[in-house]
């Protein structure tokens, strides 16, 4: 007779240990779960994921289908084409005032492979990594995966969730080998302050501590912040890896175009490691990211002036509804609303909450538990102003019944 389906499979085979450690990208099942819905005819307020509702601009599209039609669809060398890797470092010099080559450079897909192929080629099993939470849902798999130990440190709502070199040190041991630092943050908007950044990074250069830097949203900042990196410091390139991409930047999520500045041995490291597993960048997608980054940055100046609109209505809406408090975001586009005194004996837990706001409001938003960040939501406002106004009906009659 055949074995019943799920249990008995369960016993027949066993996976890895390696992904036994990790789970399910907590972004990537709230992005399933609302196209789900959707596909069947459901009104879904989508504040689930991170990603721009802009379509890609069409200079960058239109470079895609040249390469299409110049028949550039073959391999290319597993870290970019050259002309690409050149126009990381000339943009990342001419907008954020670094100085890099090409052979410092790889180019991957999306910035979750670069911060992969990173954290893999340098952490050993044991060591440790400093993330700051409420931190990006992936780091801490990706440690984890990589036989590491992730190192929480707790960041504070009253000080805008900015991770402080002080705290960083009290974690430090022999055992650290990276602290990562996600500015603007993904979850919570803060942007770490470039005299703070600073002293993060000369605490990592006197413990000989790598610091990635995950820069994804670092020409998304509002009010007196400007698009910042840390590795314009001078001095700062023996331990930096900047993690940057064309995702949020350009409206681009979907061609999983990301690139990392980084010492040339270890971006030689990263390229053997991308060799063997994903080889290059989808060909077009290259080309596109040329012409993104080679391109006018109106786009990206205009994306901005919409956040910036659609954050002060999103803040204010949250901010009215009785009972939830959320500090003001500094940067990406994301608010991250407190929502613990809605908590109670049927909604336990802010996934709890996360689940019964999609099942009976069809309102999808991602639990702060994903982040490291009980009792808070995420609400991405990468969308339109109609739809937030939708998004906070309901919310409100969420959490006032
Ligand atoms: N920035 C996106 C988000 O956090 C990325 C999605 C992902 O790959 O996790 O929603």
């Amino acid at each position: 007779m055949e074995p019943a389906a799920g249990a008995k499979a369960e016993e027949t085979f066993q996976l890895a240990d390696r992904v036994n450690r990790i789970s399910v990208s907590p972004t990537m099942a709230v992005l399933q779960a609302a196209e789900q819905l959707k596909s069947k005819g459901v009104d879904v307020a989508d504040f689930g994921p991170g990603e721009p509702d802009f379509p890609t601009p069409d200079h960058i599209k239109r470079a895609a289908i040249k390469a299409l039609e110049e028949n550039r669809t073959k391999y290319t060398p597993a870290p970019g084409i050259a002309p690409l890797r050149q126009a990381v470092c000339d943009w990342h010099a001419a907008q954020l005032g670094s100085s890099y080559q090409p052979a410092e450079c790889i180019v991957s897909s999306g910035g979750k492979q670069v911060i992969f192929n990173a954290v893999c080629s340098l952490v050993n099993s044991g060591d440790e990594v400093v993330i700051a939470a409420p931190y990006w849902v992936s780091y801490p798999d990706i440690v984890k995966y990589a036989g590491g130990k992730p190192v929480i440190v707790e960041t504070r709502a009253e000080d805008n969730f900015i991770m402080r070199a002080a705290d960083i040190e009290k974690v430090l041991t022999p055992r650290t080998r990276m602290v990562i630092a996600d500015s603007p943050s993904n979850p919570s908007g803060a942007v770490i302050p470039p005299e703070e950044f600073a002293k993060i990074l000369a605490l990592c250069q006197r413990k000989g501590v790598w610091l990635l830097s995950d820069e994804c949203y670092s020409h998304f900042v509002y009010g007196d912040a400007k698009p910042f990196s840390i590795a314009s410091v001078a001095g700062s390139k023996n331990r930096v890896i900047v993690v940057g991409s064309c995702s949020k930047t350009y409206a681009m999520t979907g061609w999983r175009v990301g690139y990392a500045l980084a010492p040339q041995p270890l971006v030689a490291a990263m390229t053997k490691l991308q060799s063997q597993s994903t080889s290059n960048v989808t060909s077009i997608a290259q080309y596109a990211a040329l012409e993104a980054l080679r391109g006018p940055m109106d786009s990206v100046v205009a994306m901005l002036g919409e956040y910036t609109r659609r954050r002060e209505r999103i803040l204010a809406g949250v901010r009215a509804i009785p009972k939830v408090t959320c500090t003001a975001p500094q940067g990406a586009f994301y608010v991250f609303p407190n929502v613990s005194a809605h908590l109670n004996a049927q909604m336990p837990t802010d996934t709890a909450v996360a689940k019964q706001l999609l099942e009976r409001e069809s309102v999808a938003v991602v639990p702060g538990e994903a982040f490291g960040a009980p009792g808070y939501i995420r609400i991405s406002y990468a969308t339109s102003l109609e739809r937030i106004e939708e998004g906070l009906r309901r919310l409100n009659r969420f959490f006032a019944s």
